[in-house]
């Protein structure tokens, strides 16, 4: 899994366009390109979320010559985007569900992943042990990762190997010897989530799309879009500026919905699909702790010994995490919560394959919680049995949704989406087909990252900060578009997962910093914190049945 934190300067194939910084100081700015669209041309599309669909719909879109207007509510990556297993994946368990086209795909989408984004997508290795009471044997591991290898055209960087019980021993000394047969060694991919999201919109951004966190689609007037006379009869969306309350409009031709698991919510809100249910969403949850508690140095398989499922103990730098659970959740995407029982499921299985290595709550930093977009099944599927696939469906006002799918494979996702688009448009009287060019992300590397941290290298520390450390976040800041504590100590940096005390004490260190750089007085600072402890004691006091972690410091 990737520990790197990191800040974009341009490509070279970037560098003849002038450097537009993506920070809170140009967001009035961008604000204004999305209102200009009033009196000026519509854009060609509006797609609504900032998750990795959404980021990735409007990277292809804009680098095809499209205008793009992206609208997130939240921060970018702040829903299920930010809350995955972290991993640019196959799936080997989708095998034993007989997912084949879904394992081809991702395998596929994995390989351009490593290419065009090596800083933030690695290969690593995986350890997939069997014992004498397990589900699956080593031999029926072998037949399904011969399966897996096949299916990924045999482009991992090397192929699977049967590993013997005394070398499982020498290179995983942590896990339980006892019955223990041997096991599967194979590659997959770790990515940041967050950041991987990030770099999809920083590139949209390079090519001219305008992309705005904290900015909520309420409502949408519709035109007709077959009687579009020169792109004047677009559809005007209504938006809230969730910093100021302020209520914006922009107009777009087309409008495409990828929410993710507020499909339904979104539909409901702007009366489509006479809010017909596709959703049926399931959350899964992971902790983290350090890695002198569970030390591992390949991603573990295990297959809980309650249920059989498959769930990971994946190395993160200094830190394991242990994930994930799933199940169908139908509470609000923007309440997630994890429970105290999903942390006990995931110690339990720790303690089965980690006999010597014994979890308790008290050890787990940090936890995390999303819901993964799943389309309803159509028979009594069980969660894990939920298909991953993605589905896009139109409606004849110029509305399209993308909903389901998986991290490891938003760009063919995205790339279907903007196909079926520009298809669509040649109904309309001005075709969209006109200004474009066929998708072009196939080859197309990633914002040139420039490192700022690693895990080996350069990690913030809990207190006394450097000046090199304030400089960089100062980086970070004016070109990533933070606008809250949360934003930073989140999904920016893995300060809040990595840390003891999740980033709280290093706020007063970077009070001033954040103050002058995002504007904020003193009460808005103070706003700011008691914000993020509420994070803090979400996410780990309550989950984990503790009083304390976010207490005042
Ligand atoms: P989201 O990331 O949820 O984005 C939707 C966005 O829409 C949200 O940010 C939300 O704020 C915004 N939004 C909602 N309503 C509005 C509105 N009215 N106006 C503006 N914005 C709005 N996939 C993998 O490939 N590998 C993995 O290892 C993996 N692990 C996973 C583990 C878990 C526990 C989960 C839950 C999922 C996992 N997935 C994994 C799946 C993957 O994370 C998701 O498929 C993917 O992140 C979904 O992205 P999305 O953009 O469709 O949705």
């Amino acid at each position: 899994m990737s520990t790197q934190k990191l800040f974009y300067s341009h490509t070279s194939s970037d560098s003849d366009k002038p450097l537009n910084p993506f920070g809170f100081k140009n967001r009035k700015g961008f604000l204004l390109n999305a209102k200009s669209s009033l009196s000026n041309a519509a854009f060609d599309i509006c797609v609504i979320g900032g998750g990795i669909t959404g980021a990735a719909i409007a990277r292809d879109a804009a680098t095809r010559g499209l205008s793009v207007l992206l609208l997130e509510k939240n921060d970018f990556a702040w829903g299920t985007s930010s809350r995955s297993s972290k991993l640019v994946h196959g799936g080997v368990r989708y095998l034993e569900n007989f997912e084949f086209k879904l394992v081809f795909e991702s395998t596929k989408e994995r390989g351009l992943l490593w290419k065009n984004a090596p800083d933030l997508c690695k290969p690593i290795p995986f350890l997939f042990p069997a014992y004498k009471t397990s589900r699956l044997s080593l031999n029926t591991l072998s037949l399904g990762l011969w399966l897996y290898d096949t299916l990924s055209m045999f482009k991992s960087p090397s192929l699977h190997k049967r590993i013997s019980k005394a070398l499982c021993k020498k290179i995983e000394p942590a896990l339980s010897q006892q019955e223990l047969c041997g096991a599967i060694k194979y590659w997959d991919g770790a990515t940041d989530d967050s950041l991987i999201t990030l770099a999809n919109i920083i590139d949209a951004h390079n090519q001219g799309a305008t992309c705005l966190s904290y900015a909520k689609v309420e409502s949408i007037d519709w035109a007709q879009c077959d009687q579009n006379q020169n792109g004047l009869d677009a559809h005007t969306i209504h938006f809230k500026d969730e910093l100021t309350g302020d209520l914006h409009k922009a107009r777009a031709r087309c409008v495409v919905g990828a929410v993710g698991p507020w499909t339904d919510y979104l539909h409901q809100t702007l009366n489509l699909f006479n809010q017909e249910k596709r959703m049926a969403p399931t959350r899964g949850s992971h902790i983290v702790v350090k890695k002198d508690k569970l030390p591992v140095n390949n991603a573990i398989v295990m297959t809980h010994p309650k249920d059989g499922r498959v769930l990971f103990a994946i190395p993160w730098g200094k830190h394991t995490v242990i994930g994930t659970t799933d199940i169908f959740d139908k509470s609000s995407p923007d309440n997630v919560q994890m429970t105290t029982t999903e942390c006990e499921y995931l110690i339990d299985s720790c303690a089965h394959f980690f006999k010597e290595y014994p979890l308790k709550s008290t050890d787990v930093i940090s936890t995390w919680t999303g819901l993964r977009p799943l389309l309803a099944p159509s028979k009594n599927a069980s969660a894990s049995e939920v298909s991953r696939e993605h589905e896009l469906k139109w409606d004849d006002r110029g509305y399209l949704y993308i909903t389901g799918g998986k991290l490891t494979t938003h760009r063919e996702m995205a790339k279907e989406a903007v196909d079926q688009v520009l298809q669509k448009s040649l109904q309309w009287n001005k075709p969209l087909k006109e200004l474009v060019v066929k998708c072009q992300t196939a080859n197309r590397p990633f914002p040139k990252l420039v490192q700022i941290k690693h895990a080996e290298h350069h990690e913030f520390p809990e207190q006394q900060l450097s000046p090199n450390d304030l400089e960089i976040i100062m980086h970070m800041m004016r070109s990533e578009m933070i606008l809250s504590l949360e934003d930073f100590f989140v999904r920016r940096t893995e300060i809040f997962y990595k840390h003891e005390s999740n980033g709280l004490k290093m706020l007063s260190e970077i009070k001033d910093l954040f103050c002058s750089e995002l504007e904020w007085t003193s009460s808005d600072w103070d706003k700011q914190v008691e914000r993020y402890k509420s994070y803090v004691h979400k996410n780990v006091d309550l989950p984990l049945n503790r009083m304390t972690k976010s207490d005042p410091v």
